[in-house]
């Protein structure tokens, strides 16, 4: 027997959150999680999963293994380690190759995202006289904004003339994929290369990556992700998208820990482009020979030839810890429970006049975040909600970001995110 497709039909009320949460079938991973606490002890109503990442319990025991690893054989550790720690990038390889949706040739683990942010552009930003524009979208974080700008900078073009922006319609503010389409098909050959935010940080929007690489091939122009939103939140096909590259940071929902170490995706099509440029390092070099010490650098094919330095074995163990989480609850049943939970808040404060909801309603234009628009004081809410125990984020001038994560958020966390809410917006 097939299972009836189900919508749920939302109810305001805690009997109807803690019977999702009753039939939640993630709902065990809550407990693998630390809450940050009050001074009165009780939890806090974490919804910043999309900025920092709460700490798998157990990635304490997973970091302390290493320590002690360390203590214990010293440079003999190398090879010596339980897990040693000379491939110990690899241990992440296949399951952020499910976690995006790509071969593990495709995938490395390395630096921190704007690195391999400059580091993918060094490759795939090529600029000639005639086709020297990055399209970036409206509102991207500042940290991308700097990094094409750069690189225009460093390869001799006025920034201003070669950094484009898609751009939404005068009055709104999350863009339309038509437009974006329209516009490439504008700049045509002009067009280097495309770095989309997906989700965008601040709206929340996710965009049809798909339409989007299919309209920049028409220009022969380059498409690349900036995952910092993404990775552990969108359903992610990157190879099948037929996606040029892709970079994520792993301290938002991949919950790896501040400054944890972050992920680079490289098509397979690009894996054995030797003669692309690059910025080279012995970690990229051929595993066989690296400690034959040659003087001659011979890139490894795929992704991991972009390796530059031996990576941080204690931030790798962080990592390893949160994404064996990811792979248990595997990302589809993830993106369904966050649809529920991202609805049910939607559901509740989508009859309040003082918040505008700025996030896409279509759940497929969407990951877990809302992005609230305040009509009044908006800080005043923010302080609010800290005062009575809520964690989310701000953006100036008047814009809160929500996520709940499904991995630790519940729906009666959504609940009383309203409760408080209501208290102060009506
Ligand atoms: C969080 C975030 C960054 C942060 O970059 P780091 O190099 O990890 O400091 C960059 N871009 C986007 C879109 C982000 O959301």
């Amino acid at each position: 027997m097939t299972a009836v497709p189900q919508t749920v039909k939302y109810e305001n009320s805690e009997a109807f959150a803690q019977t999702m949460d009753r039939d939640d079938p993630l709902s065990e991973y809550r407990s693998k999680f630390a809450f940050p606490k009050r001074d009165n002890g009780e939890p806090y109503l974490y919804f910043a999963g999309n900025s920092l990442g709460l700490m798998p319990k157990i990635a304490r025991d997973y970091v302390n293994a290493e320590f002690d690893d360390w203590a214990a054989f010293g440079v003999e550790g190398h090879l010596g380690a339980r897990k040693p720690w000379l491939p110990y990038h690899e241990n992440l390889t296949e399951m952020s190759a499910r976690l995006v949706g790509a071969k593990p040739a495709e995938v490395v683990v390395m630096n921190s995202l704007t690195v391999n942010l400059h580091l993918m552009m060094v490759s795939f930003y090529r600029p000639s006289k005639t086709k020297f524009k990055i399209f970036i979208e409206a509102n991207s974080f500042p940290s991308d904004q700097y990094a094409v700008q750069s690189q225009a900078k460093f390869h001799g073009f006025d920034p201003d003339i070669a950094v484009g922006e898609f751009k939404p319609r005068a009055g709104e503010i999350t863009l339309r994929t038509e437009d974006i389409l329209e516009t490439i098909a504008r700049e045509g050959e002009s067009l280097a290369l495309i770095v989309l935010g997906d989700v965008n940080y601040l709206t929340g929007q996710a965009f049809d990556i798909q339409a989007i690489v299919k309209a920049a091939r028409k220009v022969n122009c380059l498409v690349g992700l900036n995952l910092a939103h993404g990775a552990g939140n969108l359903l992610l096909q990157l190879h099948d998208w037929d996606v040029d590259f892709a970079v994520w940071c792993s301290y938002k929902y991949l919950n790896a820990g501040p400054g944890g170490i972050a992920g680079t995706f490289v098509h397979e099509r690009h894996s054995n482009e030797f003669d692309l440029p690059r910025f080279a390092g012995w970690w990229g070099h051929n595993k066989k020979t690296r400690f034959e010490m040659p003087s001659k650098f011979d890139p490894l094919a795929g992704a991991e030839g972009w390796q530059l330095s031996n990576p941080p074995i204690l931030q790798l163990a962080a990592l390893r810890a949160s994404m064996e989480i990811f792979d248990q609850a595997t990302m589809p049943a993830l993106r369904k429970k966050g649809d529920l939970l991202t609805g049910y808040l939607e559901y509740l404060l989508t009859e309040m006049s003082g918040i505008s909801i700025i996030t896409p309603g279509d759940p497929k234009a969407r990951g877990n975040q809302l992005s609230l628009k305040i009509k009044n004081n908006p800080k005043a809410l923010l302080e609010a909600l800290k005062s009575q125990g809520v964690i989310c984020d701000f953006r100036e001038p008047d814009i809160i970001r929500v996520a709940p994560a499904p991995l630790y958020n519940n729906f009666y966390d959504v609940y009383r995110f309203h409760q408080v809410v209501a208290k102060h917006v009506r």
